[in-house]
């Protein structure tokens, strides 16, 4: 059985205040989640420190939205992932698209940061998708390809402690939804690309799905035999909707 996870990606939204009361009303409602689904939560760098002990006493996962790709140093305004295991954090999103498209991440960046978040035992959720131009011209399951070379380039052991999300560019922020088929088609593709490298270890690996997930498609998009769970931005950001995606289970 696969690990089900439904993760929130706050990116650069919310005070400390709003932060915690978010974090607060999440916490209340928890309760109505089914206990096999995993809740993680990836506020901003500022608020991780506070929220950790609090998180961790709800059994809620804590994430990071990115770590440096270099140990430690004289590289202003990074945080390391030493530095964010020291506080508990334990799971970092690295590739999203938008770190990708406005912060020109590439797969050799995303290789030192994912050794790195492994080297501290974050978990890393790593986030493949095509763009649009990239869809419409019929190049998406190449441009995934490449991009999961950064996890066949793993050992079998650190394979094992990776989650993928599956984050069409044109999905995410648009209101415009993958199809639960062409999320399950993605899907699928994803894990046989990793089975033909790790074998049996990728039936193992939970593949989120992220792109305007909502409470009213979640359900069909979960359903799906590849669909893990997801990774949700704009809806993850009101307690009410994250727990009603998480139900959608
Ligand atoms: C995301 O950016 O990870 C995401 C899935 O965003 P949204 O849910 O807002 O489309």
């Amino acid at each position: 059985m696969r690990k089900k996870i439904v993760a929130g990606n706050w990116k650069m939204n919310t005070t400390f205040a709003e932060g915690e009361a978010l974090v607060n009303a999440i916490i209340a409602k928890k309760g109505e989640v089914k206990s096999d689904v995993t809740l993680v939560v990836a506020p901003p760098f500022t608020h991780l420190t506070c929220l950790a002990e609090e998180l961790e006493k709800a059994g809620i996962g804590l994430s990071a939205q990115n770590c440096a790709e270099h140990e430690s140093g004289a590289y202003t305004g990074e945080v390391s992932a030493k530095m964010l295991a020291s506080v508990d954090v334990k799971y970092c999103i690295l590739g999203h698209s938008e770190r990708r498209e406005y912060y020109g991440e590439t797969s050799a960046t995303l290789t030192k940061k994912i050794a790195l978040a492994l080297k501290y035992n974050l978990t890393p959720i790593f986030c493949v998708g095509e763009r649009l131009d990239e869809r419409e011209s019929n190049r998406h399951f190449d441009v995934i390809s490449a991009q999961l070379e950064v996890l066949t380039q793993l050992s079998a052991e650190d394979f094992a402690r990776v989650v993928v999300a599956y984050e069409p560019v044109w999905a995410i922020g648009t209101g415009k939804t993958a199809t639960s088929a062409q999320a399950q088609e993605v899907h699928a593709f994803i894990r046989k690309a990793l089975a033909a490298k790790f074998g049996a270890a990728a039936e193992q690996t939970p593949i989120l799905y992220g792109g305007s997930c909502k409470p009213s498609n979640a359900a069909e998009l979960f359903a799906q035999p590849d669909v893990d769970g997801g990774l949700i931005g704009g809806a993850s950001l009101a307690a009410d909707d994250f727990i009603a995606i998480a139900k959608a289970f």
